[in-house]
């Protein structure tokens, strides 16, 4: 079984895809890790993409779904998450899969609005000293502002800075429509409901899957 994970920054996709992998003893794909993986074991393929990573490139698409389709024919059952993020790249991951007699079974989008998105991720602050994370509403620290731990003030990384995450949810809009409509037209795409607690989030993507 092949399932793709699809969702805004913030809708906790990653972390939903590692405990179901585990849970499905599945193998969780995501490509950034997987670059790294290659890069590290000195694949011929890692080195091909550390070089475009050391000239500051970008990893072409074509080399990314190389190593994709590679480890997919080597497990049973895959979880992708963090890709593929354009039309391009899931076209031509479908044409990857084709070529090894492989395809793609469930697509599982975790909608979450974008207000939602802007909360979770503009409330988040952490501790540059201890890397502890907290949340002005979800997981506040006993004294606003300040580090349960240390004392030291919290800070908000630029990334979760609120005009920092209207830009990034706007860029996952563009390019990501294309991809659900893609997917809707094949029959393959679930909605779930992303904005309940990440335990209720779990069973619908299980359910979902099966
Ligand atoms: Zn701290």
């Amino acid at each position: 079984m092949i399932a793709i994970l699809l969702g805004p920054p913030g809708a906790g996709k990653g972390t939903q895809a590692k405990r179901l992998a585990q849970k499905m003893q599945a193998l969780h794909l995501s490509s950034g890790d997987l670059l790294r993986a290659e890069k590290a074991a000195g694949t011929e393929l890692g080195k091909q993409a550390a070089g475009y990573m050391d000239r500051g490139e970008l990893v072409p698409d074509s080399l990314i779904i190389e190593m994709m389709v590679g480890k997919m024919t080597q497990a049973k059952s895959i979880l992708l998450d963090g890709f593929p993020r354009t039309l391009a790249q899931a076209e031509a991951l479908d044409v990857g899969l084709t070529k090894h007699g492989l395809k793609i079974h469930r697509i599982i989008n975790i909608d979450v609005p974008d207000v939602e998105v802007e909360r979770r991720m503009t409330g988040r602050r952490s501790c540059a000293a201890c890397g502890a994370v907290y949340h002005v509403d979800f997981a506040p620290p006993k004294t606003a502002g300040k580090c349960d731990k240390d004392g030291l003030d919290l800070v908000q990384r630029n990334d979760d800075k609120p005009e920092v995450v209207r830009k990034r949810l706007i860029t996952y809009h563009q390019q990501t429509q294309p991809l659900v409509d893609y997917y809707s037209k094949h029959g393959l795409l679930k909605d779930v409901d992303g904005t309940q607690s990440p335990e209720k989030v779990e069973t619908k993507v299980e359910a979902a899957l099966a």
